[in-house]
């Protein structure tokens, strides 16, 4: 008999089961607010100009393509760094951040994670309730025993902080805390500053070791506003690792761009985790690709194409902030008496609704909209074309 006749089928997953439902199905007023990609007005993925400038002159230079430095070129590791804590960063001046280029932010996560089984292989992981639904199935293939922290407050739509903080304070030292640095997914909602200060402390107080998940910045407030958690954590003197993707802020998700960042307490403990993490990604996949990170360093590295770049971003940041407003104002126009005042106080691209399973299922049976069956709706897929549908739609089933 053949060797896999014992495989079982593994289930589907559900976000990217969702998607093949919506291909399927032949209403042209259908809608996906499923699946986490930004989406234009016209319901485009976007290719940004900047993205395309850089593509095109790396085109015409024909390069080879020999193999990358296992962890990345310079020159994208570098400004990754500048990215995620800042021109002045006393931290890179002083050779305390390691960065390696990782196949988007997943790839990040999961490097991170077999590097910390080998260093701290007892150690526990804890994930927000709910987190993006990759996290624990993510930390567990490394080997890790994964539970939650409680993080969502149904009732406000915001954060339980005092739950938070209360358990995050009861954990035992070298336990592993996933933190989405903004632009929370599913719930989209975050932490305030002042709460962000005092999670710091506690992982101080307690000897936790932060992980910091930043797949959306620039999606919430800008660049360095967005890098706020990073910063608090860079002053605090502690050590944490900081996965980051440019799948969402430069529309490259096919290509797989990210970055582990590691800081560590001097100069030579980064020589020596680099040289570890390096071992790492030899052993997965040996070193990286070139062309994603290649468009992203000439953009990030060019003064004038950083700016189209910049401007592209804080465009797409400003539509979705528009479409949370249009649906708002949408869903009163319908008659609902709910308040959903919550859809503008929560960041990036989703929106945790409070909406039943079988209120969605209502929404993709009588109107082909799909949505996740928590309730996730994703906001960067609303235009000015659906919006108005989406909401009364919303109206119907509520
Ligand atoms: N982390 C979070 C919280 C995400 O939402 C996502 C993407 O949806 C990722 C990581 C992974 O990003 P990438 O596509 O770059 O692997």
């Amino acid at each position: 008999s053949s060797i896999f006749a014992g495989v079982e089928l593994a289930p589907r997953d559900p976000i990217l089961g969702l998607n093949e439902a919506f291909n399927a199905d032949t209403r042209s007023t259908k809608v996906n607010l499923g699946v986490g990609v930004y989406s234009d007005d016209n319901g485009k993925i976007p290719l940004l100009a900047a993205v395309q400038a850089a593509e095109k002159a790396r085109l015409e230079a024909l390069p080879a393509r020999g193999y990358q430095p296992i962890e990345g070129p310079a020159a994208y590791d570098s400004a990754v760094q500048k990215l995620l804590f800042g021109e002045g960063s006393e931290l890179l001046a002083a050779g305390r951040v390691v960065t390696a280029q990782a196949l988007g932010g997943t790839g990040a996560l999961k490097i991170g994670a077999d590097f910390l089984k080998r260093l701290n292989p007892a150690s526990k992981v804890y994930i927000s309730d709910p987190s993006w639904e990759n996290h624990r199935a993510l930390f567990e293939s490394a080997g890790f025993e994964v539970e939650n922290y409680p993080y969502y407050h149904a009732a406000s739509r915001g954060v339980d902080f005092s739950a938070m903080k209360a358990h995050l304070g009861s954990l035992s030292a070298g336990s592993v805390i996933v933190l989405h640095a903004c632009c929370h997914n599913p719930t989209g909602a975050d932490l305030s500053a002042a709460q962000w200060e005092e999670v710091v402390s506690v992982c101080r107080e307690r000897g936790l070791v932060p992980f910091l998940d930043m797949a959306y910045q620039g999606f919430a407030d800008g660049i360095d506003a967005d890098a706020l958690a990073v910063r608090l954590f860079a002053a605090s003197g502690l050590q944490f690792f900081v996965a980051s993707s440019f799948s969402k802020s430069f529309s490259l998700y096919g290509e797989r761009v990210g970055a582990l960042s590691i800081v560590t307490a001097a100069k030579d403990e980064s020589v020596r985790v680099l040289s570890q993490l390096k071992r790492v990604i030899r052993t997965n996949y040996s070193n990286p690709p070139i062309h994603g990170a290649a468009i992203v360093a000439a953009v990030l590295s060019s003064p004038a194409l950083r700016q189209q770049w910049e401007d592209e971003l804080a465009g797409m940041r400003e539509r979705i902030r528009g479409m949370r407003l249009a649906l708002l104002d949408a869903i009163k126009a319908h008659g609902v008496a709910a308040d959903f005042s919550f859809i503008t106080a929560q960041r990036g691209m989703f929106s945790y609704t409070g909406l039943s399973a079988a209120q969605v299922d209502r929404l993709r049976e009588e109107f082909g909209i799909y949505a996740v069956s928590t309730g996730r709706i994703c906001l960067a897929a609303l235009n000015s074309k659906n919006v108005d549908y989406v909401a009364a739609a919303i109206a119907k089933v509520i």
